[in-house]
């Protein structure tokens, strides 16, 4: 008998529910279990693929070429939980779906209800995730209690126990213990309050986290346990971590979560094992070098719309035995001052992806400052797309080229739409996306890295690097070093004569985890690690 886990989360949104829920998977399956975890959003949106990274974050693309939400990367970053189509639902896919059936006559003759239909249509996505082969699925509730939007969703999953039974449903609820620095006092009050909303709409807490700042005390979880109405022992802290996201289920272990979670399930499980992670921690707390990156794009004051790059290059790091300092630079920026002052003493350059034309002006001169200055620079996407447009104008000498995203009349549209895109109107879920094969030019800088000759790689995207340029270029010196199998995309580019400079048409942040950083991330980092020894090393 699958079980379920709901993590709901009240007082504030970004809490970290995403975190919390994928430790929760962390630590199930460090003992044993078979896990599937899954999200619920509240927003009409029939996915985040539309939104602005300013709007909701990085949208996080799965194997199946589903756009999701970014709590979906925390998902594959801590567990192993295969995830796909039915691991990220919103109000307006569920919606559509109700409405598409009520056409089809699937109601006929009956009045179509949020109860019961659309709570139906819910439940069943959580159900379709409960096989012979799933222990436990995690499904994680967006948004938080007391949201209109969300009140659906908390209605079918009060329901999921009288059709599974209560025994094999644990509710997690986690919420906030604020510290009032003028009373000097946390308090517990809101997160008294938000268990009394879920417990008015039917739904007890069997457990209870709750993120402070600071240390809670016995003394405050009794009391929050008391009038919560759950066990003791079921009031879990979770501290802010300083040192990383990584040391996040850990500190639930030290308290003991996974135990209780198996208990109150009834599940046998075998022991915890996370001793990589510790290790894994050691080596985050005692790095040996710093190696200061710079993230070029358009969405930085944002702090989740690179989250996964920032992940990945934080991997990359663990495995260099580096820490990552980030230097997040807005690409207008170095529109209006020069890079060698916005760059000054960068290690290694990266441009991520992105949409639109603002900032790309920027892009490119960052480009062209790590080719002639040989830093280390790794094009995503957006930021393979500006590399070609760099060349092309100042090596090849067109002064004018430039992806046909941006400037329509340009001679020399080095990117341009991909044929398969020409006839798409819909803007919803209908770029090239999704797990594209891609076959790598042995000896190249990217072969060496992944140690493979043909790899598999996420997109996202409507244009592409123009074959009618590629001897040009590849004459000049920028190299096609990576194809889809049949040779007609250009997927990697490469300038062979530089220390490393790599471009990417797919999105490798989003297969990255923390023991197996990305191989192209470790190369890059390895890359301006190697540049950051080599200037410590130089007569000042
Ligand atoms: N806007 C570009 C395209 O659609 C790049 C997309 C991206 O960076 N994800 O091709």
């Amino acid at each position: 008998m699958t079980k379920h886990i709901f993590v709901t989360g009240g007082v504030v949104s970004s809490l970290g529910k995403g975190l919390t829920s994928a430790s929760i998977g962390l630590l199930l399956e460090r003992r044993g279990l078979r896990v599937r975890m899954q999200k619920l959003d509240p927003y009409l949106n029939v996915d985040p693929g539309t939104m602005s990274p300013f709007q909701h974050g990085e949208v996080y693309v799965l194997d199946d070429g589903s756009e999701t939400d970014l709590d979906l990367g925390h998902y594959e970053r801590f567990t192993s939980s295969p995830l796909s189509r039915e691991s990220n639902y919103t109000t307006g896919r569920i919606y559509s779906s109700v409405i598409q059936k009520e056409r089809r006559g699937e109601y006929l003759g009956g009045t179509v209800q949020v109860v019961p239909h659309v709570t139906d249509e819910i439940k069943q996505s959580v159900l379709n995730l409960a096989k012979p082969d799933v222990d436990v699925v995690i499904t994680e509730l967006g948004g938080t209690v007391g949201d209109i939007e969300g009140l659906p969703f908390l209605e079918a999953i009060r329901q999921i126990p009288l059709d599974v039974g209560r025994e094999n449903c644990l509710f997690v609820h986690l919420t906030l213990v604020p510290y009032l620095k003028a009373a000097r006092e946390l308090k517990t009050k809101p997160t008294q309050h938000s268990v009394q909303q879920l417990r008015e709409i039917g739904i007890q807490p069997d457990i209870l986290v709750v993120r402070a700042e600071r240390p809670i005390g016995r003394d405050n979880t009794d009391k929050i346990a008391l009038f919560c109405n759950v066990e003791k022992r079921a009031v879990i802290e979770e501290v802010d971590k300083e040192l990383s996201i990584y040391e996040v289920p850990i500190g639930l272990a030290d308290n003991k979560l996974d135990q209780l979670v198996v208990e109150k399930l009834g599940i046998e499980a075998g022991p915890l094992d996370l001793d990589d992670w510790r290790e894994l921690m050691g080596r985050i707390r005692h790095p040996e070098h710093e190696v200061t990156i710079a993230v070029v794009g358009k969405y930085i004051e944002h702090k989740d719309a690179y989250k996964s790059i920032y992940e990945s290059l934080d991997h990359a790091g663990f495995h260099n035995s580096s820490r990552i300092l980030v230097k997040r630079i807005e690409a207008e920026d170095l529109e209006s001052q020069g890079p060698e002052q916005v760059l000054a003493g960068v290690d290694g350059i990266l441009v991520p992806g992105g949409f639109g034309h603002r900032g790309i002006e920027g892009k490119v001169r960052a480009i062209q400052f790590a080719r002639e200055c040989e830093i280390p620079y790794f094009g995503i996407c957006l930021g393979m797309q500006t590399a070609v447009v760099e060349f092309a104008r100042n090596v090849l000498g067109f002064d004018d080229a430039n992806s046909t995203e941006f400037s329509g009349d340009t001679n020399h549209p080095v990117i341009c739409m991909l044929e398969e895109q020409k006839e798409i109107t819909e803007k919803g879920g209908t770029m090239r996306l999704g797990s594209q094969p891609c076959v790598l030019e042995p000896e190249s800088r990217a072969a060496q890295a992944y140690g493979a000759d043909s790899v598999d790689e996420r997109h996202r995207h409507r244009y592409e690097f123009n074959p009618a340029f590629r001897q040009q270029f590849e004459e000049a010196g920028l190299a096609a070093t990576g194809t889809s199998p049949d040779g007609t995309l250009v997927e990697v580019v490469e300038i062979p004569a530089h220390p490393w400079f790599v471009a990417v048409q797919f999105h490798p942040e989003f297969k990255s985890q923390p023991m197996y950083p990305h191989p192209l991330f470790r190369a890059f980092v390895e890359a301006a690690l190697a540049r950051h020894q080599q200037r410590a090393h130089l007569p000042v």
